[in-house]
């Protein structure tokens, strides 16, 4: 794959020990690649990411994988927050809803593909920790968004795609402590509040994309039982070297 270069002032130091588990997509959510690259340059902007994916499948690198690149801003995923820290951050250029939502083209996945399965393979980052940013952030974003494939992916090595298997739904008590479990910072008051409706809404659009209604419904439920089945048994492993 050629990786093209273009530099961006926005990084600084990762934290002592420099450890990198973690890969978060994202989408550009601007109206053309070249302004959303133009973005990610800009000193006064203070935004950053690691990889720029092209809609024809061209890869840009911005800011090396040793440095701490600004694409997440606040965020938590399985305790970490300041997710920046310790992950690569990859932008895909799509106008995102706010200017025109739209399919990832082929060329783009695959070069997507190419490149996050050679991240996975050269840092430690397991399937439970490649998120979107709505993942990380489910109370402020939305992207990569429901059109995106992560289902593709994970049959390609990179991420987390559990099978159809049965699970019963739990009730709203459970099914925050199975956000809890995944990663998500959900809250536990027992009851649909409206921040565990926007975490539900950042579970569908990864793992139910086909109705993201934020509702506990039988099958986002399952599909919620199924995935923090499979997530626990990843970090339960981690523990217990
Ligand atoms: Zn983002």
């Amino acid at each position: 794959m050629t990786i093209r270069r273009r530099i961006s002032p926005n990084h600084d130091a990762r934290p002592e020990g420099g450890r990198i588990d973690m890969l978060v997509l994202h989408y550009t959510g601007m109206k053309t690649a070249a302004e959303a690259i133009d973005r990610l340059c800009d000193p006064a902007a203070k935004v950053s990411a690691h990889y720029v994916v092209d809609e024809d499948g061209t890869v840009w690198q911005l800011v090396e994988e040793s440095r701490r690149a600004w694409h997440a801003g606040v965020s938590f995923w399985q305790g970490t927050r300041n997710v920046n820290s310790v992950s690569i951050g990859i932008e895909i250029v799509n106008p995102g809803h706010e200017w025109g939502y739209r399919t990832f083209p082929e060329a783009q996945m695959q070069a997507l593909e190419g490149l996050a399965r050679d991240l996975v393979r050269r840092h430690p980052i397991p399937p439970d920790r490649v998120v979107g940013h709505s993942d990380v952030a489910p109370l402020r974003k939305q992207d990569p968004g429901e059109l995106f494939d992560w289902e593709r992916l994970a049959r390609n090595g990179i991420g987390l795609w559990p099978g159809a298997g049965a699970a019963a739904p739990p009730g709203i008590s459970d099914a925050q402590a199975m956000l809890a479990t995944i990663g998500y910072e959900a809250p536990a008051t027992g009851s649909l509040d409206d921040e565990t409706r926007h975490v539900l809404i950042a579970f569908q659009r990864h793992f139910r994309p086909r109705g993201i209604d934020g509702r506990l419904d039988d099958e986002t439920g399952s599909r919620l039982a199924a995935v923090a089945r499979e997530v626990g048994a990843l970090r339960a492993g981690r523990s217990h070297p």
